[in-house]
């Protein structure tokens, strides 16, 4: 689905992805993990379009993907991100919020786009709060909006960067358990988290960041458990 070939990032002097060469299957859960500024949210960023890159190819079913591309706001709408910080609109209603972009950017029939909003509302546990204000919902009710919103747009690929990192850790775990529950659904993902448990439950791969490179991958049981960089094993004992 998604085919990420040598990418390298800098801004000015400062070279923040060095080589990043990745391929994610249809279905796939990805989780990145790794130090502060060793350029997780930046690769989120290159593979959405939001950053150009200064070498290498990302493709998404074939289509290329950088802040060049003439067409990247069509292929932008095939990804859907959330962020740490839930921007929801603040004079929108819930249901406002999430209807938005299939009504105005997909132009989509807004009997039907309601329809489906109901159902990701309702899936997410929020159905009673269709008509609320984002100021009226907890941290951890906006993020859950802010997932069913980016879903609304019917993404081949959900990027999530911290998604829980502002949260209270009482509704970290209402948060989580949507994205589980996306994972057994199938959708294919990336993930940035500090949640280790989470990302170990979570993961079909693991990818371990550090100075802008990939230093380690793998399946889950075997990077928690016997990770083979010293790097890693260090970045792991900060967490236990
Ligand atoms: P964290 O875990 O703290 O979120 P991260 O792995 O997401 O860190 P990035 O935000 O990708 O790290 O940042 C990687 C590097 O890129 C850092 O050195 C940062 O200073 C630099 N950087 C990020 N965005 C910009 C920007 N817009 N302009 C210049 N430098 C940037
Ligand atoms: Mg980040």
């Amino acid at each position: 689905v998604l085919r990420i070939a040598h990418v390298r990032k800098a801004y000015g002097d400062n070279v923040v992805l060095k080589d990043i060469s990745l391929d994610v299957r249809q279905g796939e859960v990805i989780v990145i993990v790794g130090p502060s500024g060793c350029g997780k949210s930046t690769f989120l960023r290159c593979i959405n379009g939001l950053e150009d890159i200064q070498g290498g190819t990302i493709e998404l079913d074939g289509t290329p993907i950088d802040g060049s591309s003439k067409d990247i706001a069509a292929v932008r709408q095939r990804i859907g991100m959330v962020f740490q910080s839930y921007d929801l609109f603040p004079h929108k209603t819930v249901i406002e919020n999430i209807t938005l972009s299939p009504l105005v950017v997909q132009k989509r029939d807004k009997a039907e786009v309601e329809r489906e909003a109901e159902a990701l509302l309702a899936r997410v546990g929020l159905i009673d709060k269709r008509n609320a204000y984002p100021r009226e919902l907890s941290g951890g009710q906006k993020q859950r909006v802010a997932i069913a919103r980016a879903l609304a747009m019917k993404p081949e690929v959900m990027l999530l960067d911290e998604i829980t990192a502002a949260l209270d850790p009482e509704m970290v775990r209402e948060v989580l358990d949507v994205i589980l529950d996306l994972a057994r659904e199938g959708k294919t993902m990336l993930i940035v988290t500090h949640e280790m448990s989470f990302a170990r439950a979570v993961a079909d791969r693991v990818l371990f960041f550090d100075g802008g490179e990939v230093v380690e991958q793998g399946v889950p049981e075997r990077f928690f458990t016997h990770p083979e960089t010293e790097r890693a094993k260090r970045f792991l004992r900060t967490f236990t």
